[in-house]
């Protein structure tokens, strides 16, 4: 009966709205209009990073021959050169068919290499399509136990893999993929594309710029992520690729997840030195100063209680 009213009022409304000639398409989906990229480059805090959504699709032209794709919540980066195209996860069967789709409107050229940031199922089935047109898969090699110990029909397995650092050469183009060890599980790799001298990072999971880690921080250790974070606040790039969230955002956006851990644990830590019982952690404790955070209330808690098991287990 409410829902009902409430349909009526609404729709009345919506007809005094057209009649008054507000707008005619004011029923209709609105069209998502980015935000600049002069914006997104802005440093942390930057509000612009939480325009993204997580619906549909995008593909973004960040520099000659280097794109980044999205599908819903996940996004990847591919490189076209003159031999070929080198992409990187697939996300899923239904994302790989619409970034094949979106490859064959910028070149006729096939997929030669795709590369696996990490071995995590939110961002690497679906490279059958891929597979089946010549290309060989790229991961580090921690990656393959885990594909062997939790198989997926969906994931194909890597012909390559590397240990530390490997450069992926193909048509006078260089990705530089490299690891820092564990940090977001053992295999989790960085990529650098050679275009305007290294100048960005496609870091998948590392940060999400402009917002709070979600949950329990699933498959990372703290203590590794911290350390990876402050070598990567070291290097020579200055532009990241997130694997979730904007198609650029500006490298403080990786000290900002450093500052929200630091700032996180130092609070958990504080309060369990001083007593406070496990229950009451996820109650009490917070980091105020990092509200701003999309999905700061949601993830908030359960981030406590994830620093809370590392700081009482060491995991
Ligand atoms: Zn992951």
């Amino acid at each position: 009966m409410r829902v009902k009213s409430f349909t009526l009022i609404a729709s009345i409304l919506l007809g005094a709205a057209n009649t008054l000639g507000a707008t005619s398409t004011m029923a209709q989906t609105p069209v998502f209009v980015p935000p600049s990229r002069a914006d997104l480059l802005k440093p942390a805090p930057n509000p612009a990073w939480n325009a993204f959504t997580v619906r549909g699709f995008d593909t973004t032209e960040i520099a000659p021959g280097l794109y980044t794709f999205r599908y819903t919540g996940t996004r990847n980066i591919f490189m076209v050169t003159p031999d070929g195209v080198i992409a990187t996860d697939p996300i899923s069967p239904e994302a790989a068919k619409v970034m094949r789709a979106e490859i064959r409107k910028v070149t006729d050229k096939p997929v030669k290499y795709v590369v696996y940031s990490h071995n995590h199922w939110d961002h690497i089935p679906g490279g059958q399509i891929f597979k089946g047109e010549g290309a060989a898969f790229i991961s580090h090699e921690k990656c393959v136990a885990h594909f062997k110990d939790k198989p997926n029909p969906d994931i194909v397995m890597p012909d390559i893999t590397f240990a530390k650092d490997y450069d992926l050469k193909l048509g006078g183009r260089t990705l530089k993929l490299f690891s820092l060890g564990p940090n977001h599980g053992d295999c989790l790799i960085f990529m650098q594309p050679d275009a305007e001298n290294g100048r960005y990072l496609f870091g998948v999971d590392i940060a999400t710029p402009g917002g709070a880690p979600l949950t329990f921080m699933v498959g990372y250790d703290p203590f590794n992520w911290l350390r990876t974070l402050k070598e990567l606040e070291t290097m020579n790039f200055g532009v990241l690729i997130p694997g979730h969230g904007p198609p650029v955002a500006d490298k403080s956006s990786l000290t900002e997840r450093r500052r929200y851990l630091e700032a996180l644990m130092a609070a958990v830590k504080a309060a369990m030195d001083a007593g406070m019982p496990a229950r009451e952690l996820e109650e009490k404790v917070r980091v105020p100063e990092f509200a701003y955070l999309r999905g700061y209330d949601i993830n908030v808690r359960d981030n406590v209680r994830r620093i809370q098991a590392y700081y009482a287990i060491g995991e």
